[in-house]
């Protein structure tokens, strides 16, 4: 595929595609981006490229994204319809969460979940089975009831949960490798209300005997520490409030303090990004992520790492990454602690696997934080990690692929979809197909 023809789908209409990520930690290697205003010129494109990657919201740490030859961006595919009768949202490939959430709340609905911050597109978070919070809550492609995706060919197919089984639990967590995805469609819920309150400190030992307790807490809890003194800095306990229910938070939560004010995860940080705290009420999409939609969480230069172990081993995991603290705890911003109820998404990083997940948001050091990823993985070894796939890890791939039971039909459904690997990526070759 030549930039000319790129050229020639965005003349006048392309805003320039930034060429970094996110975090700014990876630059993609190609200026080739496409930017179609419609499926159909997703499909031309697709059609004459021999090589191509699709783009989200460039918020993935590592190279998942990245393509030497072409990217495609659908940002500019902002549909979004819903459905009152079937409860079903769908949206375009280009749409984030936090467009997507006072829609479908002015319509009376809600989404089960959201990640910390609503920035993302929800095709991009899909495809890396992005955020999980909470015991009994999926990850975000858990939410997948359908997907038009536009395959190597440039043929339009559609995959529904409810009538093609087990090919649709291969799509959901795609990777970017099984085509384009034009539009999600997403399973919603009766709108709901979310109160959100902080403790501090939370001993690691309470964790030993209590762990179901605390992660099971609240709708979503999470448990951030920066390692140090084997305790958690601070519990967030997002709850869900119905109406008549009481709304009452204890000044402990197993010996952890309630907060006299908001915080930000990050001590000392100020916590005017954040979303409201204090046990006061709001609607779902305004406490279920961390930070706002109009603020940039942190500065924007950061790392992020995430490993997923089993739950129920999820203690043990804790303290054998505590053993390294004294490594981690100079190069770190924090790490939250969060659990992700099982699924049946083939590559989902919680795959038939209740799960914890370690995730760890560093500072941009990364010749010392490339150090110290290998180390953590030998201390999880143990416990089987699978890393989260837009995120930074070095787990080898051989060591990576055995995590995956489905990993074969996976790659089965690829080469039905892509037989010649247009949508294949140094990322992909690397960790699914090197040995
Ligand atoms: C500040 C920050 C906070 C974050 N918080 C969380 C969090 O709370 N929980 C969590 O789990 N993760 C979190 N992440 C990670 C992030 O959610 C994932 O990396 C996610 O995949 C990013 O989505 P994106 O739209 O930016 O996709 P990109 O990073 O641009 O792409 C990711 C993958 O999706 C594919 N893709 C994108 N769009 C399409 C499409 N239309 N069709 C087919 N494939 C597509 C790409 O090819 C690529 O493989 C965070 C990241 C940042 C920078």
């Amino acid at each position: 595929m030549v930039g000319s023809l790129f050229s020639r789908f965005s003349a006048g209409q392309q805003q320039p595609a930034p060429r970094e990520n996110w975090a700014g930690n990876i630059t993609y290697s190609t200026d080739a981006v496409g930017i179609p205003a419609n499926v159909d010129e997703v499909r031309e494109m697709v059609k004459k490229c021999h090589e191509l990657r699709a783009l989200g919201t460039r918020h993935s740490f590592n190279t998942i994204a990245d393509s030497t030859r072409n990217q495609i961006s659908l940002q500019r595919l902002q549909d979004i319809t819903v459905d009152d009768k079937t409860k079903t949202a769908t949206v375009g490939g280009g749409v984030k969460y936090g467009q997507l959430a006072p829609v479908i709340e002015a319509r009376g609905f809600a989404l089960h979940n959201l990640a910390s911050l609503p920035h993302i597109s929800v095709a991009g978070a899909i495809a890396t089975a992005t955020h999980g919070s909470g015991f009994h809550n999926g990850n975000l492609a858990t939410a997948v009831s359908g997907l038009e995706i536009v395959t190597a060919n440039g043929e339009v197919v559609r995959l529904s949960r409810r009538k093609d089984g087990e090919q649709f639990s291969g799509a959901v967590v795609g990777l970017g490798a099984l085509g384009v995805v034009t539009r999600v469609s997403l399973d919603l819920q009766p709108t709901f209300q979310v109160a959100q309150t902080v403790y501090r400190d939370l001993s690691f030992d309470q964790l030993q005997h209590h762990f179901d307790e605390i992660f099971g807490g609240g709708y979503s809890v999470s448990l951030f520490t920066d390692w140090q003194n084997h305790r958690a800095t601070q519990v967030w306990i997002k709850r869900r409030i119905a109406a008549g229910d009481k709304n009452e938070w204890p000044q402990e939560f197993f010996g952890a303090k309630r907060a006299t004010e908001k915080l930000h995860p990050i001590d000392g940080h100020p916590a005017e990004s954040c979303t409201e705290q204090q046990g006061i009420p709001g609607p779902w999409f305004e406490r279920l992520p961390h930070f706002k939609m109009n603020f940039t969480p942190s500065s924007g230069r950061e790392l992020q790492t995430e490993y997923f172990v089993p739950r129920d081993r999820g203690y043990e995991a804790i303290l054998a990454v505590e053993k390294l603290r004294d490594r981690i705890t100079p190069h770190l911003f924090v790490t939250e602690l969060r659990t992700i109820a099982a699924d049946e998404l083939w590559m989902s990083t919680a795959y038939r696997r209740p799960s914890l997940a370690l995730h760890f948001t560093w500072k941009p050091e990364w010749p010392d934080v490339s150090k110290i990823l290998p180390l953590i993985e030998a201390q999880l070894e143990p416990f089987s990690p699978r890393p989260h796939w837009g995120k930074l890890f070095t787990i080898p791939p051989a060591r990576l692929q055995t995590q995956y039971a489905r990993l074969a039909d996976f790659k089965g459904l690829v080469k039905r979809f892509d037989p010649d690997g247009k949508f294949r990526n140094e990322f992909l070759n690397a960790n699914l197909y090197a040995s």
